[in-house]
């Protein structure tokens, strides 16, 4: 997804074959400058444009009332069935795919809109959640509900206020509605019989409340936070005292210990300079003349568009249905940061990919001034080559510590590395190392998009030269094709230059995603690439296949935490991917050749260097399917036991392989449809059908242990799942090691299964382990240890009879 669509690949590449050879190897040692203004033609209106229109018509990111009318219909089914969690969201689907009204721009959304709001209030009452059904129901009022369906509307109002013990309120809101019921007249139809019994019940609960008031909860406010150690940096930006920014030649700029490091040491805290949520899959239509609608949730329906906060009830853009948003505050701030450019332009940002929507976005936000302010900077270090490699020679050689950090590209006048869009913009782009066809693939996208931008009368915008109101249509361009104008080419060179940088220091925020139905006791969660982002300080640090340090994320800032002591003059290092535990050291150099270098790292180095096969490829392997022992070769796989010397092909291993992923898959949906006995019984007999040609190390052995201890869990088997959820753990501490977070985090399960089992003992200790693990990974106050830590008090406060049981 980062990259664009498949079909577009293929149309630029054929382009580029195509393409006078002359022409092709002027374009290949071109500058960006140069290779923009020569590339811009070649964008040609009746072929490749259209093909891309084309692609673009399979995406859906405009508004669509049948669609709409759909959503909420299904929305309705689900919330008969009491399936609350997930009615809410297809009401959310819904409202983001009603028009607008179009008579008037000054009342906002629709009664159709209204409906889905009301819709949503109901099932976030039943939810439990007041206060944000509160809000559905006022945006419901403000967006021009039906009058006569109002009554059933304002009781739950009070209902809710009830709940929430704002009992002054409650009232208040009851006597609206008894005051609306009279001035509309007697009612005698059986809906409204039933609206005046709720009501009358309604005032008896509130005055029983008001008589014997309930005793007010004692505030919660004696959770320990261990303070975290954190002295801001002087001459880096989000980051700690203890580190330096240091710069060589053979490393570049990096990040080294100033001073002794402790595990669980924060040493960066920095908000991304621009973030693009990663779409869903289900947004890219296979066949435009598909009418099924899905009704999967994607990342869009689930995370803000602007702050990747969760969504509960989400707010719609009003011009497109791809946008949703936590509140109409993130809404408005992004509509004036860069939506109301990016709105109308939503199936080609899809088409095209993420690294182009960060790339237009990153331009958007740093404004015309900015970015052409640097662009001319670039061209003057273009013209005098050896500027850049004086500078670097100076550096190196510098004996001078006090120099400090002026003159490290991307720093100031001051010396000083902040996260803005000239640190961005001095991050590599590695323009020479990247093959022609990939530029050219990215060149022609980016004109793709400024072309649009300027035929929708979008570069006012663009170049921040809007004085228009707020919502205003923009005026379409009269003259439809023909070159960008300079300032739209500077905009694309700049855009392109993030485009190459992308591949390098693309930095994905991940969260923990609850996977499953999420109505057991027992939250299972799975890490989920959630926005792709450029974070200019945290891509400072170089990569070791053998980190020393964690990254977590919230919203759309990320925590950097030492994993490990780290002593002083020791450099930082960050992971990009490919880590030793799980990824044998060829595979990982064939990974780390998309960010230009070979790894070094301690692990490469020791792993290339012995000839013993590496432990991961042991663990992750097959074995005999006669013998068990393991097996050894490339395609042909032999038995290593000499005396049973049987053979055969990789091949047909693994397709046994991925035959046992579909079952284990069809197990898991068993379980979705509550049919926990039959998945037990299909998960027991994928575990027989594994140990006859699986190491019994293998990954999916433990997720097979897991998937058991999860459906436990929802019989309420809490040994059993424990049992099994203990077995799982062992095969993860194997491939990530004792401190990982992912050991963490199946501790984390683990103390959920024995805390319901009230294994006391056992979860106290588990607890313990998990909070140790954690705190180092994700910091002291992460949602996570706040949960352990409750469930430590719950374990200590229960009474002695159910301690002296277990
Ligand atoms: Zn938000
Ligand atoms: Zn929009
Ligand atoms: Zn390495
Ligand atoms: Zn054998």
């Amino acid at each position: 997804m980062a990259l664009p669509v498949e079909e577009w690949r293929l149309c630029t590449a054929r382009r580029w074959a195509a393409l006078e050879p002359a022409l092709r190897e002027r374009l290949a040692t071109a500058s960006l400058h140069d290779m923009l203004r020569l590339g811009c033609g070649l964008l040609r209106p009746e072929a490749e444009a259209a093909a891309l229109r084309r692609l673009c018509r399979r995406v859906r990111a405009g508004k669509d009332p049948a669609a709409a009318r759909f959503y909420r219909e299904e929305g309705n089914r689900l919330f008969g069935r009491r399936h609350y969690g997930a009615a809410a969201r297809l009401y959310s689907q819904a409202a983001a795919l009603w028009s607008p009204q179009a008579a008037s721009h000054e009342l906002p959304g629709s009664p159709e809109v209204s409906v889905c709001f009301a819709n949503r209030s109901a099932a976030l009452f039943h939810l439990g959640r007041f206060e944000v059904c509160l809000e559905d129901i006022a945006r419901a009022e403000s967006h021009g509900y039906p009058d006569r369906l109002l009554p059933k509307v304002l009781l739950r109002k009070a209902e809710c206020l009830l709940c929430l013990g704002r009992l002054q309120d409650a009232a208040d809101a009851l006597s609206v509605v008894e005051n609306k019921i009279a001035m509309d007249g007697i009612m005698t139809s059986p809906t409204h019989q039933t609206l005046l019994k709720k009501l009358s019940q309604l005032k008896i609960k509130i005055h029983e409340k008001e008589s014997c008031p309930e005793p007010a909860q004692e505030a919660c406010g004696d959770i320990q936070r261990k303070l975290e150690i954190w002295e801001e940096n002087d001459s880096i930006s989000g980051a700690s005292s203890s580190l330096s920014l240091n710069f060589d030649r053979e490393r570049g700029r990096h990040l080294v210990a100033a001073q002794d490091i402790l595990p669980g040491q924060s040493l960066l805290k920095e908000e991304a300079f621009v973030s693009v949520l990663c779409p869903g899959e289900s947004r890219l239509l296979q066949d435009s003349s598909e009418t099924v609608w899905d009704t999967r949730a994607t990342n869009a329906d689930l995370y803000c568009h602007r702050c990747l906060r969760q969504l509960l009830a989400s707010v719609p853009c009003r011009g497109c249905s791809y946008a949703k948003y936590c509140s109409q505050n993130c809404a408005d701030v992004a509509w004036e940061q860069y939506h109301r450019t990016e709105c109308s332009l939503g199936a080609l940002l899809l088409t095209l990919g993420v690294f182009c929507h960060v790339a237009l976005r990153t331009v958007l936000l740093a404004g015309f001034a900015e970015v052409s302010r640097l662009v001319e900077w670039s061209h003057d270090g273009d013209k005098d080559l050896h500027n850049a490699e004086a500078r670097c020679k100076h550096l190196s050689e510098a004996p001078d510590t006090r120099a400090g950090t002026r003159g490290i590209p991307g720093c100031n006048d001051d010396g000083q590395y902040q996260s803005s869009y000239q640190a961005v913009f001095n991050l590599l782009p590695h323009a020479e190392k990247h093959s022609p066809e990939h530029k050219f693939l990215c060149m022609l996208s980016v004109v793709a998009i400024c072309k649009q931008l300027q035929e929708a009368g979008l570069e006012a915008a663009v170049l921040n030269r809007e004085s228009s109101e707020k919502w205003s249509k923009p005026k379409a361009c009269e003259k439809t094709s023909g070159e960008l104008s300079p300032e739209l080419k500077t905009m694309a060179e700049a855009m392109l230059r993030h485009v190459l940088q992308l591949q390098c220091n693309a930095q994905a925020i991940t969260v923990m995603q609850e996977s499953g139905s999420g109505d057991g006791a027992v939250v299972d969660k799975k890490p989920v690439r959630l926005a792709t982002a450029f974070f200019p300080v945290l891509s400072l640090l170089n990569h070791s296949c053998c980190p020393n340090i964690s990254v977590s994320f919230s919203g759309t800032a990320a925590t950097v935490r030492a994993s490990q002591p780290i002593a002083s003059g020791q450099e930082i290092f960050h992971c990009y991917g490919p880590h030793r535990c799980r990824t044998r050291v060829a595979e990982r150099q064939q990974l780390l050749s998309q960010y230009f270098f070979e790894c070094r790292c301690q692990a490469c180095l020791d792993e290339l260097e012995s000839d013993v096969k590496s432990v991961v490829s042991m663990r992750n392997s097959f074995c005999c399917p006669s013998c068990r022992a393991p097996m050894q070769g490339e395609d042909m796989l032999c038995c290593s036991n000499e005396a049973c010397a049987i053979s055969v092909s990789r091949e047909s291993l693994s397709r046994r392989l991925r035959d046992l992923q579909q079952q284990i898959k069809k197990a898991l949906e068993l379980l979705r449809d509550r049919k926990a006995d039959q998945a037990i019984k299909m998960l027991l007999k994928c575990q027989m059908d594994a140990g006859k040609f699986l190491s019994p190390e293998h990954l999916l052995m433990g997720e097979m242990e897991d998937h058991l201890a999860q459906v436990y869990a929802t019989l309420g088997k809490w040994q059993e799942a424990a049992r099994h959820l203990e077995r799982s753990i062992e095969i993860v501490e194997m491939h990530h090691g004792p401190s990982s977070v992912e050991i963490g985090h199946e501790l984390f399960k683990l103390a959920q299964i024995l805390f319901n089992g009230f294994a006391v003992s056992e979860a106290l200790s588990t607890i313990q382990r998990a909070e140790e693990i954690l705190s180092v990974h994700c910091g002291p106050q992460s949602t996570q240890i706040q949960e352990l830590q409750e469930m430590k008090t719950c374990l200590l406060e229960l009474p002695r009879s159910i301690l002296q049981r277990t």
